[in-house]
C-alpha cells in the first residue's frame, strides 16, 4: 500500500522494493533474509514475533499522509539523510551516460536541448537532466529541508 512511498525513497537515494498484495509472512520473512527495515502501515503485522522480538527491524508509516511527508517522516524516523538519486522504477545505481550512446532511444528534442544523461545499471531505464527531472531535484531539496537537523 505504500508503493508511492517506495518509489519516493528510490528518489532519495534508497533501495526500496514494494510488492503489491504480498502476503505479511512472506514479507516480514524478506526483510529478516535481506536485512531491509520494514514500512507498512498495517498495524498487525507490528504483532508478529520477528517483528515484536527486534529481530525484523519495522516502521509504521501513515497510510494516509501525503506521500512527501511519508518521506520526511521515515528519514527522521530512522535517522537518514538525502543521498544520490536512484532510479524511481527500480531503485538501481544511476550512471553517466554519454550523449552518442542515447542517439538511438531519446526523443529528437530531447537529443538537441540536453547533454547529460543516466542510466540505470539494473533496468536499463533511461534518465535526462530535462523538466521531469527538474521537477524531481526540487522535490529532493525540499525533503531535504524539511529533515530534522
Ligand atoms: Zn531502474
Amino acid at each position: 500500500m505504500l508503493g508511492g512511498l517506495a518509489r519516493w525513497l528510490r528518489a532519495v537515494g534508497y533501495e526500496a522494493a514494494w510488492e503489491h498484495g504480498i502476503d505479511d509472512g512472506d514479507l516480514v520473512e524478506r526483510s529478516r533474509r535481506t536485512g531491509a527495515v520494514l514500512l507498512s502501515s498495517d498495524r498487525p503485522l507490528f504483532d508478529r514475533k520477528l517483528v515484536r522480538s527486534g529481530e525484523v527491524k519495522a516502521l509504521f508509516v501513515p497510510r494516509h499522509a501525503p506521500v512527501l511527508d511519508q518521506v520526511v517522516f521515515v528519514l527522521d524516523s530512522l535517522h537518514l539523510g538525502v543521498r544520490e538519486l536512484r532510479c524511481m522504477a527500480c531503485g538501481g545505481e544511476l550512471l553517466a551516460t554519454p550523449h552518442d550512446e542515447v542517439t538511438e532511444e531519446a526523443p529528437p528534442r530531447v537529443l538537441a536541448t540536453c547533454e547529460d544523461y543516466f542510466r540505470c545499471t539494473s533496468c536499463r531505464r533511461l534518465y535526462w537532466r530535462g523538466t521531469h527531472w527538474a521537477r524531481i531535484e526540487a522535490t529532493r531539496t525540499s525533503i531535504a529541508s524539511r529533515l530534522v537537523p
